[in-house]
Formats: C-alpha cells, structure tokens, sequence
C-alpha cells in the first residue's frame, strides 16, 4: 500500500520535471558528444529518491510506491529518453525482485545500495535466439558442482551491462523442463567468465549502452541463486509486471515530449507566409496527438493505482502498456512530419523520439504479444487476472 498523499506526487512530479529541466535537458547536447555513461546524474537521482518508492524507509526508501514510481518513469522520459531506460534497472527490475525473492543476506547486500545508485544493475533474460520466446530460446545452462553452479551461455540487448555491478541473470538448470527448468541469479560483474561486449547502436545515442555477454565456466557459489531452483521463470514475471508499467509510463513520457516539441515548432515556423500550426492538416495531428496522450495518461496511471492498492493488474499493465506504445509511436511520427527535414537534425531530439518510440514498443513484451494476451483474455482463453503483490520479503 501507497503512503503517498495526492500533494507528496505532485511534489515528487515538480521535482522530477525541475530536474529534467535543469539538470538533464541543458546537459544533453555535451552528454551525447562525451559519450561516456552518465553514472553521476543516476547518482543524483538516487539521492533525491528517485529510485526507492517502491521499497520501505528502513531500507532508504520512500514507500511512495507506483504511481510516484510511474511520475518518475514519465518525468525522466520527458526530460531525455536515452536516460529514463535505466530507472526502471534501479528502482523496480533488480531491487525489486530482489526484495521480493531475495534472502535477508542478499537484500542487505544489493537493495538499498542499488535505490541510491551506489551501485548498478542490469537484468540479463534476452539470448541472441530470441526475447518474445525467452524460455524456448533459453541457452544459457547453470550446472551445480558441489557448492557452486557453473553458468556458460551468451545474451544479447543487456541494458547498463558494461556499467553495471551486479547482474540479475537467467539460465536454465533443468534443460529438459519448460517453465520450472529456469532459475535466477545475482552474479557481480568481476566475476571470473562474466563478459560484456557493448553493442554500437547509433540511432539510440550514447548514452544508454546495450551489450551482449559471453559467460564462460563463469562459477557462483549456490547462495548466489535468488528464491528456489525452478523459480526463475516465476521470478522474471513478476519483474516484467512492474517493467511494463514503467515502460507505459515512460512511453507517456515520449508522447507528452512529442506534443509539446510538435505544438512549440507549429507555432515558430513558417510556410506560405503563415504559422504552420495554421494549417488544417497539421491542427488535427496536434489534436490527435493531444487527445491521445489524455487518454493515455488515464490507462498508466489507472494501473499504477491498482498496484498501490496491493493488486498486481496484469490486465491493465498489459492493456496499458500496448495502447501507450501506439500512441507514442503515432506521436513521433506526426511529429517527426511536422519538423520536416529538421527532424533528421542531430541539433534536435526529433530521432531518439522516433527510436525510442519503436524501442520501447518492443520491450518488456512486444506489441504483439500484448495483443495476443489482450486478445486471449477477452476470449476467455486464458485470463489475465488480477493478484496480490508477493508478499516480502519471501525467503528472509
Ligand atoms: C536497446 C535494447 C535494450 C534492451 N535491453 C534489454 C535488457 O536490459 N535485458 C533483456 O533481457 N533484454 C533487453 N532487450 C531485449 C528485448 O527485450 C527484446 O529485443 C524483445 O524482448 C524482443 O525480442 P527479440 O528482439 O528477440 O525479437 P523476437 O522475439 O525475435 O520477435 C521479433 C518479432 O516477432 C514478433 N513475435 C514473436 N513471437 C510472436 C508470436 N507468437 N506472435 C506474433 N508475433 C510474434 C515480435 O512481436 C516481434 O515483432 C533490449 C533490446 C534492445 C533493442
């Protein structure tokens, strides 16, 4: 349950957006050009609590819970996509999960130092074989040897890898089962046969690096392993519960980036001798863009405040979390029309709305396979209902 009264989120949100204008927005431009990770501003975010409103004041949180984590998500991605993808690694994917499935030795090692930004994290599930089909394209093995699990196997698209200190990692140790053969790990990254290679991916700037790793003989001892062997494919639903509410919400965050990008030009630049906002076809792009953010920001937040009334609404994340993407994609694309030739400009953000747009359409779960959940749920076919959080922490 949420302690946030109606005045502490609006509080947290002018905060956010005070941030992300004076702190991200002027900053951008030199960012991109250094092309060095930005370690200081998630330091900075871990110290305004950013990152902690899921979790308890005894472990340096807020307890403000989703929808503040949701304003963060939304706030940070209005600021500058590129620097919102890694809130969701620091507040929700990895101290989350590990909250709820971890034991009391690795919450103490991991949580709160992951909420401040002390340290990083990155989730390690996608393989060069497939993310949509994670558990059948699965090839990375753990193989027990006494104490210790040896774990060998590739993955690919790892958020923050090359930075990060510790890895939430996926991998089978039962090849033969389906759902029950996947178990999870908390690996830190100087672990002998951990391997991050960054993949260059020039049209998502520089600042949010993705990587592939090579694990090799890499050995963890067993305590390392987060909740029961098996586990792993329950664990990672739970965390892609929470990750496709935030990446709803920072897709809101694009698409009100969009509107408000597409309404300043409209009203700056000229063709014909009038303002281009004049024009009739360019009014109903920016009223549709308008209307559709409006509906938007209901579905995301609608969500949020299911799960700080204790309830997981993998309905309405779902539902969210698709409709949101079309909306932003839709939103880039007109805006990106409007700007015209200056879109392309590297002066202006216009591209990395356009990437990020399709990008977070993409992950934690794509479109399509939302509608397929979407879809089998309306039929009855397999329903999305509603659950209670995971009591935590589970295993203390
Ligand atoms: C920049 C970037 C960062 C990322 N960060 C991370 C990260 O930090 N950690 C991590 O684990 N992963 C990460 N990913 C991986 C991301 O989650 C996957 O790319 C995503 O899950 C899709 O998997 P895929 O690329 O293998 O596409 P595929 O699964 O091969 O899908 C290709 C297309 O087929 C469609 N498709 C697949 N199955 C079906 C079906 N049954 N019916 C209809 N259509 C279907 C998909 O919707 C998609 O359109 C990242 C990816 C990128 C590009």
């Amino acid at each position: 349950m949420s302690k946030a009264t109606r005045e502490d989120i609006e509080a947290l949100r002018h905060t956010m957006r005070e941030f992300g204008r004076n702190e991200i927005r002027p900053r951008v431009k030199d960012m991109e050009l250094s092309g060095e990770f930005p370690r200081d501003i998630y330091r900075q975010l871990g110290e305004l609590g950013a990152y902690g409103t899921m979790l308890p004041e005894e472990m340096g949180g807020s307890d403000m819970g989703f929808e503040a984590l949701a304003v963060v998500a939304e706030e940070l991605a209005y600021a500058y996509p590129p620097l919102s993808a890694g809130m969701n690694l620091q507040a929700a994917t990895v101290p989350l999960t590990v909250w709820n499935w971890g034991t009391q030795d690795q919450i103490d090692r991991y949580v709160r130092q992951l909420i401040s930004a002390e340290i990083l994290g990155c989730n390690a599930m996608s393989e060069p074989d497939g993310g949509t089909d994670f558990l059948g394209a699965m090839r990375t093995v753990a193989v027990r040897d006494g104490d210790d699990y040896v774990i060998s196997g590739t993955k690919m698209w790892i958020t923050n890898a090359n930075v990060a200190d510790v890895a939430l990692v996926y991998a089978k140790t039962d090849p033969k089962a389906k759902h029950k053969g996947v178990s999870a790990f908390l690996v830190p990254t100087d672990t002998p046969g951990f391997e991050a290679r960054r993949v260059k991916c020039r049209v998502l700037g520089g600042l949010m690096p993705t990587n592939g790793l090579t694990f090799t003989d890499m050995r963890v001892p067993a305590s390392s392993m987060l909740g029961a062997e098996g586990e792993g494919f329950k664990i990672a639903m739970t965390a892609m519960d929470y990750g496709r509410l935030t990446v709803a919400a920072r897709s809101l965050g694009l698409a009100r980036a969009c509107l408000d990008a597409a309404v300043e030009y409209a009203d700056l630049r000229t063709a014909f001798g009038e303002k281009i906002g004049s024009f009739q076809m360019i009014k109903h792009q920016i009223a549709d863009m308008a209307v559709e953010v409006a509906a938007a920001t209901e579905l995301v937040y609608k969500a949020a405040r299911l799960y700080d009334e204790g309830t997981i609404g993998t309905r309405e994340s779902s539902i969210a979390k698709y409709y949101v993407g079309e909306v932003c994609n839709r939103a880039a694309q007109a805006t990106a029309e409007i700007f015209g030739g200056y879109a392309f400009s590297d002066e202006l953000p216009i591209s990395i709305y356009l990437n990020f747009a399709k990008l977070w359409q993409t992950g934690e779960g794509s479109a399509n396979l939302q509608r397929i959940l979407i879809a089998d749920d309306a039929l009855g076919w397999k329903r999305m209902d509603r659950h209670q959080q995971a009591a935590r922490p589970r295993h203390a």
